[in-house]
């Protein structure tokens, strides 16, 4: 695979496909930039080497629908500002207005397209809306970390007709970080996985079976923690039954991701691997909302209650392995932190991870959301750009952007 450094880039026309996926308010005012600045250097790379850049993004879910919320015309003025130049805009990401607008670029020059998500043929990678948008393109570069578990038209179906391609600075740096975690270098090394969906498709368990192999122990967290206590006996109460929110099993049997549960327990036992589970629990009973915290030692969860969060004993043993281990990987909240009542698991969890010192990658929707407010400067943490991707990375997944890269182009199709 090509990296920008092995490419030649002046005079040419380059496609790059960004993560430009921010969150913009009542006044479409993009909230955070981070997304949008750690893309700068791949830009910054492309225009001071003579690039005429092309920028390709999507920005929310219009699934095929021109939701004027989700133009990417809002970021025209911020992303002016962070690249200190004017951006031109194109109405639309393919056809004459953008056609017009790239022939007239100049080296150094930016035109960002509309949401390439306007059309549904972006997520179904239709061939023929791939070939548009690979119009007039002399090089492909696919930055897009975020999106690229994803095989969309502007990811996988427009470097297949392009000759030149390759990949950018942020896309390269996600993926050799995730890789250095993966690869079992460094001893002791500690996965700790929470959040909600342990089964299906996209469900944390193929993470956790894959993580059995690469690190030395792995902490199970947050919901699907409640799936493997029950595989081992321990009563759970209504915890795995009373989430209405249906996030965690949605195309999946209860007692089958119970039973696929039991089976990655016995794998890690025969690896010899350090499985830790919650040895206690704030529970909540949901008729009359008490809350307690239940040791699973000597007590299930009653019938009527739901393990919310981690409890302080699980905290500690959690601290003693972070403390110890040299490489820590976290996916996955310890608990369900947007309720006050139980987010000091997860906060828990993430100031043991910063005091620990280890080199740690974390990443995941819900899981950055919930250290916004944590002070992780001084740490030595990589927060990832791309919970989704790089759940499929730790899931030992191939990213479907990079096997694009690595494809050979059908000469007949440029
Ligand atoms: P991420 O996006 O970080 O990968 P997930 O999407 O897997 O994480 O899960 C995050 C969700 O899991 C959060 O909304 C959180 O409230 C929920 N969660 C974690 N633990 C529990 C629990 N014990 N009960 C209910 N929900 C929980
Ligand atoms: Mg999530």
């Amino acid at each position: 695979m090509q990296t920008l450094q092995q490419l030649d880039f002046r005079n040419k026309t380059v496609f790059l496909r960004t993560e430009f996926n921010v969150v913009l308010d009542e006044y479409n005012r993009v909230v955070d930039d981070s997304r949008i600045r750690a893309s700068l250097p791949t830009i910054s790379y492309l225009r001071n080497a003579g690039a005429r850049l092309v920028v390709c993004a999507h920005l929310g879910r219009p699934w095929g629908k021109r939701d004027p919320s989700k133009s990417l015309q809002h970021l025209i003025e911020p992303l002016s500002a962070l690249i200190g130049d004017n951006v031109i805009f194109a109405t639309d990401c393919i056809g004459n207005e953008r056609m017009l607008k790239q022939h007239s670029l100049h080296p150094g020059e930016v035109l960002l397209l509309e949401n390439v998500r306007y059309y549904n043929e972006e997520n179904v990678n239709d061939e023929k809306f791939a070939l548009s948008l690979a119009e007039g393109i002399d090089v492909y570069i696919n930055d897009a970390f975020g999106n690229s578990h994803r095989s969309h038209a502007s990811m996988v179906g427009v470097p297949k007709h392009v000759i030149e391609k390759g990949i950018g600075l942020l896309l390269q740096h996600e993926v050799e970080t995730i890789n250095s975690f993966l690869s079992g270098t460094v001893h002791p090394s500690l996965a700790i996985v929470g959040g909600a969906k342990v089964a299906g498709a996209d469900g944390k368990i193929h993470a956790i079976r894959n993580l059995i192999s690469r690190m030395d122990s792995i902490a199970i967290v947050g919901k699907i923690a409640y799936y493997f206590l029950e595989a081992t006996g321990a009563g759970t109460g209504a915890t795995l039954s009373a989430d209405k929110r249906q996030i965690d099993a949605p195309d999946s049997n209860m007692s089958t991701a119970i039973q696929e549960c039991a089976g990655v327990l016995s794998d890690a036992q025969k690896l010899g691997k350090i499985i830790l589970l919650p040895l206690d629990s704030i529970v909540l009973n949901l008729e009359t909302n008490e809350m307690k915290v239940i040791d699973h030692l000597v007590e299930s969860v009653p019938r009527n209650s739901v393990a919310m969060d981690i409890g302080p004993r699980t905290i500690d043993a959690i601290k003693s392995a972070a403390k110890n281990a040299k490489a820590i990987v976290w996916n996955g909240p310890a608990g369900f932190f947007e309720d006050d009542r139980f987010k000091a698991g997860t906060l828990e969890v993430a100031s043991a991870i910063a005091q620990s010192g280890a080199k740690t990658l974390v990443g995941g929707g819900e899981t950055v959301t919930a250290l916004q407010n944590v002070d992780l400067s001084a740490s030595n943490i990589h927060v990832c750009t791309g919970g989704g991707a790089m759940l499929s990375m730790l899931m030992g997944r191939p990213l479907p952007a990079i096997t694009a890269l690595l494809d050979k182009t059908d000469a007949k199709s440029v």
